[in-house]
């Protein structure tokens, strides 16, 4: 439905980083909105264990504590909004941004945390093959791979957790990495040695996923050594894509600085944006951390400096 709001606080995503910023917004009485696209709660939603989120002792899963920070938010007083935001313009105050179902949604401040998304490799065969055995996503299709062969793409925390979690349902697991040491956190990498069903492809890159026609299935990747070029076919049943993520700002390419990979550009110590007014927190301007506290933690101070924005403003346009 087609809906008008407008808001001192107007927040765009529903990560840990928006929801956090809303929460603090409401309390400080600024009566925020908060638009979210169709995943709602942001990358933690296909995430399942969490254990390094303080506060919790015991392992809990990424939605539940999505939808925990959700429900908080609306309980202090988040105005919660499903829309896909494809229009911005920061030119005129209050700042306007336009739902694709025709809703205006006006903030005197803005605050950004649409998040970033999955990467991909680029390889016609891997389009081709998405949704029938290429995923980004083992929490969400791991489970189609019970006693078959599976193997990941990457080197990072994701491609060890995602091979890990395939564990669960897969009979072998295969971890191709590009180069001959992986950047995952050492703990993740003693718990994928330590494990039987995995085994590593060192110096490798995925060159094609190959698989049938009829039925569409993977069938196997071939590789090719990055040192002597050797290429190899490993027999595969899926391929988990796991190479980092890409930031959600397409929409803001031209309103607002970024950088060469389209992180929004933030000051130092700061979510402050190159528009006065405009904030960003959460992983569509960090590239380093992307943890899911450290978002929420830019999140509250996105909050506060938008609060402090409005009130500076405020007592300016006072004393005119
Ligand atoms: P990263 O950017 O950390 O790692 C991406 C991996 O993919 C790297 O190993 C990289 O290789 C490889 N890669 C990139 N492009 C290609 C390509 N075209 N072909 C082959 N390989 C490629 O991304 P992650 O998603 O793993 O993690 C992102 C951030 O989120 C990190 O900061 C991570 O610590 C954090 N994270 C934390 C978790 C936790 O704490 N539980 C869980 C998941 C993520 P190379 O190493 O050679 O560059």
């Amino acid at each position: 439905m087609m809906s008008s709001k407008y808001s001192k606080v107007l927040i765009l995503g529903s990560g840990p980083a928006g929801l956090t910023a809303s929460i603090y917004a409401a309390r400080a009485n600024l009566h925020p909105v908060l638009v979210h696209g169709l995943q709602p709660g942001g990358q933690m939603t296909i995430t399942t264990d969490v254990e390094n989120y303080p506060g919790f002792a015991d392992v809990v899963q990424g939605p539940w504590l999505m939808e925990q920070m959700k429900r908080q938010a609306t309980a202090v007083g988040t105005d919660m909004v499903t829309d896909i935001i494809t229009e911005v313009d920061f030119t005129q105050r209050p700042f306007v941004c336009v739902g694709d179902s025709g809703g205006h949604y006006q903030g005197e401040s803005l605050v950004i945390t649409t998040g970033a998304q999955a990467r991909w490799l680029g390889l016609e065969s891997e389009e081709r093959y998405q949704g029938f055995g290429v995923s980004a996503c083992a929490t969400c299709d791991g489970f189609f791979f019970r006693g078959k062969t599976v193997a990941v793409v990457g080197g990072g925390n994701t491609a060890v957790e995602e091979a890990l979690f395939l564990t669960n349902f897969a009979s072998k697991v295969w971890l191709i990495h590009r180069r001959d040491e992986l950047r995952a956190e050492k703990m993740l990498q003693d718990r994928l040695f330590a494990n039987d069903k995995v085994e590593v492809i060192w110096n490798h890159r995925v060159e094609e996923i190959l698989g049938g026609t009829d039925p569409k299935v993977v069938t196997g990747v071939q590789l090719r050594n990055i040192h002597d070029g050797v290429m190899r076919n490993v027999p595969v049943d899926g391929l988990f894509v796991a190479i980092g993520h890409t930031p959600n700002t397409s929409l803001f390419r031209g309103h607002l600085e970024m950088d060469q990979e389209g992180y929004i550009n933030t000051e130092s110590g700061s979510t402050r944006t190159s528009i006065s007014g405009v904030f960003a927190a959460g992983d569509v301007q960090d590239k380093i951390y992307r943890q899911a506290v450290t978002a929420a933690g830019s999140g509250c101070m996105a909050a506060l400096e938008a609060e402090k924005y409005l009130a500076s403003r405020d007592s300016a346009q006072a004393a005119e």
